[in-house]
C-alpha cells in the first residue's frame, strides 16, 4: 500500500454502487463518440413535471433557501401522513415521519438507528445493490436468503426461517423490485409477517415503486395484510421514481415513534435537513395534480411488453414478466461457459462487459444484485433504443460458441 491516510476498516467492507459506476462508464463511452446503448440507468428518462419544477423556483423567490427543521417541514410531513391515510389508510402523525435526501438515505438512517454490530439482516436476493452494503457500514452482517425464479421471485417465510437466526433483527422487503419487478404475493407476506411477529423483527417496507405498477390493483403490502405489525415495520419511499425527481433528493420514512425519533437524532448530527428547495418542490408533488405516474405507465407497458418477449424468444433465455417499476432480468445462465474468440463468459459480470465490449449495450450484472445468473436491463428509455438493443445482443449471444 501507498503511504497515504490508512483507511477505516468499513470502508474496504463495501464497493461503489456498481449501477452508478456502470452508468458512468457508459455515458464516458457516450462523450468520446461511442455509440452505446444504455440500459443501466436506474432512473425514469422523463423530466420532473413542470407544475413541479415550478414549484422548486417558487420556494427560491419565497425565500425557503435557509435550514428547515431536521426532519423536514411539517407541510411535507403532514402531506405524506394524508397520502398513507388516503391511498392505503395506514395512519402515521407527522412526527411519525421523517424527510430525507432521497429514499436512499432514509434507509441508511435504518440500519445506523437499529444495527448492532453482528446482528444479521436478513435480504432477500436479488436484492437492490445498498441494502447488503447499508448493513455493513452499520456493522451488521447481511444475510441473502434466495428467491426462486419458478416461485416468480415471491417471498417465502419457510426459506426466512431457514435462514434466520437468534441474532436476526431485521428485514428488507421491497416490492415492487428492484431488480426483478416482482411484487410479492399477500398470502406469502401473510406468512412472513407471523414469522416476523413471533420472533418480534424489525421489517423495513422499500416501497419506492410503489406508484409504478402494471395491473389495476394496488400491490399487496405488509402492513394491509398484517395492521397488527405496525410497530415492527418501517415504510421508506420517496418522490425519485414516481414524479420522475431522482436528482431533488427527496424522500421519507414512517414508522414507531421510538425509531424516527432515533433516526432524527443521527440526522440532525449528519445532514442536518433535506434541502429546503426541494422539499417545497416535493409538497408540490404529493399534493398537485398525479398524472406523471399514470403517464409513465402508459409510456412503460408498451416498451416491457416487448422487451420481455423479445428476451423470451432469445434460445435459452428466460425473462419473467415484470409486474412493477421499470426493469427486466433475463436469465442468460444457459450462455456461461461459452467463449468469443477464446475469451470465456464466466458469469453475468463478463457477460456484461462482453455486452458493452462487443454490442455497445450497458446493462448491470445480476451479481450486483446477488443474482449471477440474471443481467438487468432497464426500460427507462425508448422503445426504439429496446428495439435496437434487442438486436444487438441477439447478435452478440449468437457469436458465442
Ligand atoms: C431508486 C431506489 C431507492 C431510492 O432512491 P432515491 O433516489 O434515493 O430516493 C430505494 N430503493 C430502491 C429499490 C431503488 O431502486
Amino acid at each position: 500500500m501507498s503511504a497515504g491516510i490508512s483507511l477505516a476498516q468499513r470502508v474496504a467492507q463495501i464497493a461503489p454502487s456498481p449501477t452508478l459506476s456502470i452508468n458512468a462508464k457508459a455515458k464516458s463511452l457516450k462523450a468520446q463518440g461511442v455509440d452505446v446503448l444504455n440500459f443501466s440507468v436506474g432512473e425514469p428518462d422523463f423530466p420532473t413535471p413542470p407544475h413541479i419544477c415550478q414549484a422548486g423556483k417558487q420556494a427560491i423567490d419565497q425565500g425557503h433557501t435557509r435550514y428547515t427543521a431536521s426532519n423536514g417541514i411539517v407541510e411535507l410531513r403532514q402531506a405524506v401522513c394524508e397520502r398513507y391515510r388516503k391511498r392505503q389508510g395506514f395512519s402515521y402523525d407527522p412526527e411519525q415521519i421523517q424527510i430525507t435526501s432521497g429514499g436512499k438515505q432514509g434507509l441508511y438512517n435504518i440500519f445506523q438507528a437499529v444495527i448492532n454490530p453482528g446482528d444479521e439482516v436478513l435480504i432477500p436476493a436479488p436484492y437492490w445493490v445498498s441494502y447488503p452494503s447499508m448493513t455493513q457500514l452499520a456493522s451488521g452482517v447481511p444475510v441473502t436468503v434466495p428467491l426462486k425464479e419458478e416461485k416468480h421471485f415471491d417471498i417465502d417465510a419457510a426459506d426466512l426461517a431457514r435462514y434466520a437466526t437468534d441474532r436476526t433483527r431485521m428485514l428488507v422487503l421491497n416490492s415492487p423490485s428492484n431488480p426483478t419487478g416482482a411484487i410479492f404475493s399477500a398470502q406469502a407476506l401473510q406468512e412472513v409477517a407471523r414469522l416476523a411477529l413471533e420472533r418480534g423483527w424489525l421489517i423495513i417496507s422499500d416501497d419506492i415503486y410503489e406508484e409504478l405498477v402494471y395491473a389495476d390493483e394496488p400491490a399487496a403490502h405488509i402492513l394491509a395484510v398484517a395492521p397488527e405489525l405496525k410497530e415492527q415495520v418501517i415504510l421508506a419511499n420517496g418522490v425519485s421514481k414516481t414524479y420522475s425527481m431522482t436528482g431533488w433528493r427527496i424522500g421519507w420514512c414512517a414508522g414507531p415513534l421510538h425509531l424516527i425519533k432515533a433516526m432524527n437524532k443521527i440526522q440532525s448530527q449528519s445532514i442536518s435537513n433535506p434541502v429546503a428547495i426541494s422539499q417545497y418542490a416535493a409538497l408540490t408533488a404529493l399534493t398537485g395534480p398525479q398524472d406523471a405516474p399514470r403517464e409513465m405507465l402508459a409510456a412503460f407497458l408498451p416498451r416491457r411488453d416487448f422487451f420481455v418477449s423479445a428476451l423470451n424468444r432469445l434460445p435459452g433465455v428466460h425473462c419473467e414478466n415484470p409486474e412493477g417499476a421499470f426493469y427486466v432480468f433475463p436469465n442468460f445462465s444457459a450462455y456461461y461457459g461459452k467463449s468469443f474468440k477464446g475469451q470465456k463468459i464466466d458469469g453475468s459480470l463478463t457477460l456484461a462487459d462482453y455486452f458493452l465490449d462487443e454490442a455497445r449495450v450497458a446493462s448491470v450484472p445480476g451479481v450486483a444484485f446477488g443474482a449471477d445468473d440474471f443481467v438487468r436491463f432497464s426500460f427507462a428509455t425508448s422503445l426504439d433504443t429496446i428495439k435496437e438493443g434487442m438486436k444487438r445482443i441477439e447478435v452478440a449471444l449468437a457469436a458465442l460458441q
